[in-house]
């Protein structure tokens, strides 16, 4: 359903009004406390900037990390506050808490146009049990609310979906507006032919984004470790690769499936193999119909490479979701890497691409590819279960457009 958005409001609808925006600056840090990724607070900047211009008093909340709902020192939010204030170039009023008397007064002595930083709202066990009580307190300092934490739209957390009880309008952002724009629309509403290309460890995990990707797209490549339980159903041997058993029947219905809707469904035809799982493993490159006992695949071959490029020319828009290998070692990274590649010429002949899921994501951002692409999510969870069809709680709770 079609969401109101932070771009139906005008100035006048914001202008001197707090507006409480839900970001996800759940940022890395290394050991000494330096943000070393700031992807997720570049991402935040439209939106902010947006209200700033507005004349908006904007008062920002996210979480960061896993402090179980007490206040964890190494958990603030001060190293965001300060990177935040050098990108947007003016200061941030770093709020020690993010309820009560203190954060209440420093927003009083706001003026139009300031930006102020709430403390982590993991610091209160209601954010995560998204408690009414909490939320209400969130709520009190702001008159209407922004979500744009596109990374956490998939919890219903006090600050995500519980806070749009008592705040209104609630509108989504300009970042839930893209990832919506490129992960929605284009399953929904693709250029043609759209492919998906999925991958990662576990056929488990992405059972319900295959199963929901076959009713949409006109080819589907696999890679990563499921395909070996994709081989077995098929009755090849597959050596000590990953396999789930449980899911073989699953694997069997998965392809028959592909082939009642007209789906094209391509699996490696060669794999690399290892002896051991480690970064100084011996490897060969085998077809995947002669898998020797003892050796595991961790990743695809050059063959497949070939055959996944050449039926990838025609597409119009491409969903990649899930690295090829075990793109960590470098032994195994190499068709993650080129499926990166063919996905950057792609969209330079005017394809859609979409990168989604956390490692995929990475995986293009080690290969210098990331801004090749037309959408690279900053959600991993989200997207993951947006392109299984599944309703995402902080979306679901903002006001109809
Ligand atoms: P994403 O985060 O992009 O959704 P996943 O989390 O599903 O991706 O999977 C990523 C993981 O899959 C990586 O850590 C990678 O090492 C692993 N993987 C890929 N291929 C294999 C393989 N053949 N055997 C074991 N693990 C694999
Ligand atoms: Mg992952």
């Amino acid at each position: 359903m079609a969401k109101k958005a932070l771009a139906d409001l005008s100035a006048s609808d914001v202008s001197g009004k707090r507006v409480l925006v839900r970001a996800d600056f759940n940022v890395p840090l290394d050991d000494a406390g330096n943000i070393t990724d700031d992807t997720r607070i570049r991402a935040a900047l439209p939106t902010i900037q947006d209200l700033v211009e507005k004349g908006a008093k904007v008062i920002l909340a996210s979480h960061f990390g896993r402090p179980k709902g007490k206040v964890v020192d190494s958990m603030r939010l001060t190293p965001v506050a300060e990177r935040l204030s050098e990108k947007l170039g003016q200061a941030v009023i770093k709020c020690d808490d993010c309820i009560g008397d203190e954060v209440a007064a420093k927003i009083a002595g706001m003026d139009n146009g300031q930006v102020a930083l709430l403390e982590n709202v993991r610091f209160y066990d209601g954010e995560t049990s998204n408690d009414p009580e909490f939320a209400k307190q969130l709520a009190a300092n702001a008159d209407l609310y922004v979500n744009d934490a596109f990374g956490t739209a998939h919890r219903a957390h006090a600050s995500t979906a519980g806070v749009t009880e008592y705040l209104s309008p609630a509108v989504a952002g300009s970042l839930i507006e893209k990832e919506l724009k490129y992960l929605q629309s284009t399953v929904d509403n693709p250029q043609r032919p759209l492919a998906a290309i999925v991958g990662g460890s576990k056929v488990s995990s992405k059972i319900g984004v295959i199963d929901t990707l076959l009713d949409k797209v006109d080819k589907i490549f696999i890679g990563g470790g499921m395909i070996f339980t994709f081989y077995k159903a098929r009755g090849l041997s597959v050596g000590d690769s990953l396999v789930e058993e449980d899911k073989l029947a699953l694997a069997k219905e998965l392809e028959a499936k592909a082939k009642a809707k007209g789906v094209e469904f391509l699996l490696p035809t060669d794999v690399v193999v290892a002896d051991k799982f480690a970064a100084d493993a011996n490897t060969q490159t085998v077809s995947v119909e002669s898998i020797p006992d003892g050796w595991m695949g961790l990743d695809i071959g050059p063959d497949s490479v070939k055959v996944f490029q050449d039926a990838l020319g025609d597409c119009k828009s491409v969903i990649w979701n899930g690295p090829m290998g075990v793109f960590e070692m470098e032994k195994f990274a190499k068709g993650t890497e080129a499926i990166a590649h063919t996905l950057a010429d792609l969209t330079g002949t005017g394809c859609i691409t979409i990168i989604g899921g956390g490692d995929s994501v990475a995986a293009v951002e080690k290969v210098g590819l990331a801004d090749k692409m037309s959408h690279i999510s900053t959600g991993g969870g989200a997207s993951l279960e947006l392109l299984e069809g599944k309703t995402l709680p902080g979306i679901a709770a903002l006001d109809d457009a």
